[in-house]
């Protein structure tokens, strides 16, 4: 393995000021060899980190988030709990772990659509969401959302009221944010179920809209 450590070594020089903001030349190269080097080592057991990405790749993912929502929907008690203390009211559905130890929810309404960013890295609630999107950790997406919000919505399809205020949230590892969007009109006395089969996954980070109802 010792020229892939060269060549490690090698392009880990940025001379732009801005390295924080540039991905390696090839991003899953560069993981596969450290994760060999790791394993040779006996650092990681690779069955460990399969067990990881399929857990987060097949079984935890935006249904887990349109649970919650479709629950906040339902149940104004449930809605004003998640509001109030989102960890603990996800943790108790058994939406919990890495990258969700400490989960805000906002809430739009009818004069305020929230809108989610992580404009240092991609911090994001993996237990509701699972795994962010490639456009969620791209540096348009991480500069835009906040520099110009309504035009990112309107790439995404979203066009608002203009008397709608956009309020941006930028997550962090302290805090990430799930939004909790309108409940769609003409859904009256739908079940959870039906309600969560409405939920995208862009409409809890604020660049989508659920789906109307056929
Ligand atoms: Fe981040």
């Amino acid at each position: 393995m010792p020229h892939d450590h060269h060549d490690h070594d090698h392009d880990h020089h940025h001379d732009d000021g801005h390295a924080h903001a540039h991905l390696p030349p090839d991003p899953a190269l560069r993981v596969k060899a450290l994760e060999s080097i790791l394993t040779a080592r006996g650092l990681v057991d690779p069955a460990a980190l399969d067990a990881i990405i399929d857990t987060y790749e097949n079984r935890i993912g935006p249904q887990n988030g349109a649970k919650v929502v479709a629950r906040a929907w339902a149940d104004p008690g449930f809605r004003t709990a998640l509001l109030e203390d989102a960890t603990a009211v996800v943790a108790g559905m058994g939406f919990y772990g890495r990258q969700g130890e400490h989960v805000t929810v906002v809430a739009n309404s009818a004069g305020t659509h929230n809108m989610v960013v992580c404009t240092l890295c991609s911090c994001y609630p993996w237990p509701l969401l699972g795994i962010p999107p490639a456009w969620y950790k791209s540096d348009a997406y991480r500069a835009r959302a906040v520099r110009e919000p309504r035009r990112v919505l309107a790439e995404f399809g979203v066009t608002l009221p203009e008397g709608t205020a956009v309020r941006v949230w930028d997550s962090t590892a302290e805090m990430r944010y799930l939004v909790l969007p309108e409940r769609p009109a003409g859904t009256e006395g739908w079940d959870e179920d039906r309600l969560a089969a409405l939920v995208t996954r862009d409409s809890m980070i604020g660049t989508g809209l659920p789906t109307a109802p056929a």
